[in-house]
């Protein structure tokens, strides 16, 4: 079969990519500038690539970009979206390209005679940031979205690029007709397949250099895992709604500490950072990460909590490749 992944060059697409090659499919990866060696070198590496995988030229902004790309496709990963958590002109430099982008790949889903399925990467910022009480008791499922009005007055425009984006999208497919799955992951760690370290790692590249680490915890996945479970939205026919991507909450000092045991010889920093983030902390509240809007078989191969079967146990991700 044949499959679209937009923005292939990034971190999570990169392992899609060979995920879905090592899985004997054809791959139609996007990226905005395919002679670009740090965008395309790693792909045309992977296992397959020579066989099966074809780059394209695509903007998200470029109304009708996708649109040969996807048609032929029985599937469309759409990944592609600015992550960028510090910014000049949020809605150039974010808000267009997410909520824009994604809409332009749906238009071109919609236009195509052969997409059966599209499978969106959101994100838990486009979950749980909004006002709503948070304690243990609370059970997050899949009628949360953030809030927008929270997000611009909290200035927390990568949060509202994704909420706008995601809840665009499902407006979009419902109209539309269109079968989509979406996925909306924690704070994503993992090894590299580019060359180039993305904002979700590079908290983790701060720990090891020794910088003082934030009072702050977060949710945290593995890219591998995160990977496996876009193939498993596309090919698991039940799979549908919005499943959150989690392996656990972690405070920056447990992350410190694991990495100094798996890495004793390196600096890892032992310091907290005085600022901490109201924000980043309430999430630390949202434990009950669900997989929510699909039936449990939605993820096979991942491992099932044993204190809630609704919540997904996924491996965490410092391993070397
Ligand atoms: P990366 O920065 O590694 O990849 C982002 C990709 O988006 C790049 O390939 C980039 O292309 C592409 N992109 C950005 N702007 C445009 C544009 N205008 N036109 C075309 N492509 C564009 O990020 P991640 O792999 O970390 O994130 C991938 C997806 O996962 C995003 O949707 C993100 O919101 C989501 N996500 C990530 C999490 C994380 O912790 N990493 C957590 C939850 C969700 P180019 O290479 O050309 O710059």
């Amino acid at each position: 079969k044949v499959v679209c992944v937009t923005g292939a060059s990034g971190f999570i697409a990169s392992w899609i990519v060979k995920f879905l090659l090592q899985r004997g499919y054809t791959v139609r990866a996007t990226v905005r500038d395919p002679s670009n060696p740090k965008k395309v070198d790693h792909l045309l590496k992977l296992d397959g690539a020579k066989e099966r995988l074809q780059l394209f030229k695509a903007d998200l902004l470029e109304e009708g970009s996708f649109d040969s790309v996807v048609e032929g496709c029985d599937g469309v990963f759409h990944t592609a979206s600015p992550v960028r958590f510090v910014v000049n002109d949020p809605q150039v430099e974010l808000i267009d390209p997410a909520l824009k982008g994604t809409l332009n790949v749906l238009k071109s889903c919609a236009k195509s005679t052969s997409v059966k399925r599209v499978v969106l990467t959101s994100s838990n910022a486009a979950v749980s940031f909004n006002t709503r009480p948070k304690n243990p008791e609370v059970v997050v499922d899949e009628t949360w979205f953030s809030n927008p009005d929270f997000c611009r007055e909290s200035k927390l425009w990568y949060v509202l690029s994704k909420t706008l984006a995601e809840a665009a999208a499902w407006k979009f497919v419902n109209e539309n007709n269109i079968d989509m799955v979406s996925l909306n992951p924690t704070m994503v760690a993992g090894p590299l397949l580019q060359p180039e370290v993305n904002e979700s790692v590079e908290p983790i590249l701060n720990l090891i250099n020794g910088i003082p680490f934030p009072n702050k915890a977060i949710g945290w996945v593995n890219v591998k895992d995160v990977a496996n479970a876009h193939i498993h939205a596309y090919e698991i026919a039940s799979a549908s709604g919005r499943c959150l991507l989690a392996e656990r909450v972690v405070h920056y000092s447990e992350l410190a500490m694991i990495l100094r045991d798996l890495y004793p010889t390196l600096p890892i920093s032992d310091k907290q950072s005085t600022s901490s983030s109201k924000f980043v902390i309430l999430l630390a509240y949202t434990t009950l990460f669900h997989q929510i809007g699909a039936e449990p078989t939605c993820i096979q191969g991942m491992q099932l909590n044993p204190l809630n079967p609704l919540i997904y146990s996924y491996y965490f991700g410092f391993l070397p490749c």
